[in-house]
């Protein structure tokens, strides 16, 4: 499925909800998490409707690389100038909250801490 219209992230790369867009090229979409867990904290999407990281294959290679790929420079950017840190939560055990492929990344403060520790 390239677009699911329930999404709420295909609903932000629409543009049908608002959001503070970092990044933007044909296959991918970064914008600022809503509630940031760290002073710098954004997530780099896939425009294609990929559930999760459970569901990706071989076809997905080239999108899963350029998502990795882009995240230092604008990590970077956005003030992580000294490191930062990826996370993809994957399902019910991984605690996955919204069904749409997404990478986080996390930086700005030093130390980031030896993991993130969820709220909740
Ligand atoms: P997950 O637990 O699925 O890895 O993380 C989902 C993330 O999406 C959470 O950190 C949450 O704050 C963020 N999020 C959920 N809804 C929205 C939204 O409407 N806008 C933005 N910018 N972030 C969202
Ligand atoms: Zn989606």
């Amino acid at each position: 499925m390239s677009s699911d219209p329930n999404c709420i992230f295909c609903k932000i790369i629409r543009g049908e909800i608002p959001s503070k867009k970092v990044y933007e090229d044909d296959e991918i979409f970064a914008f600022h998490d809503i509630q940031p867990v760290t002073p710098v904290h954004f997530l780099i999407i896939p425009k294609l409707h990929l559930p999760s990281l459970a569901e990706a294959g071989p076809e997905h290679s080239a999108v899963l690389g350029s998502m990795l790929a882009v995240a230092g420079r604008l990590a970077r950017e956005q003030g992580a100038t000294d490191g930062f840190r990826t996370i993809i939560n994957t399902g019910r055990v991984g605690r996955q909250e919204v069904y749409h492929l997404h990478m986080h990344v996390l930086g700005g403060s030093d130390p980031l801490g030896p993991m993130i520790i969820r709220r909740g």
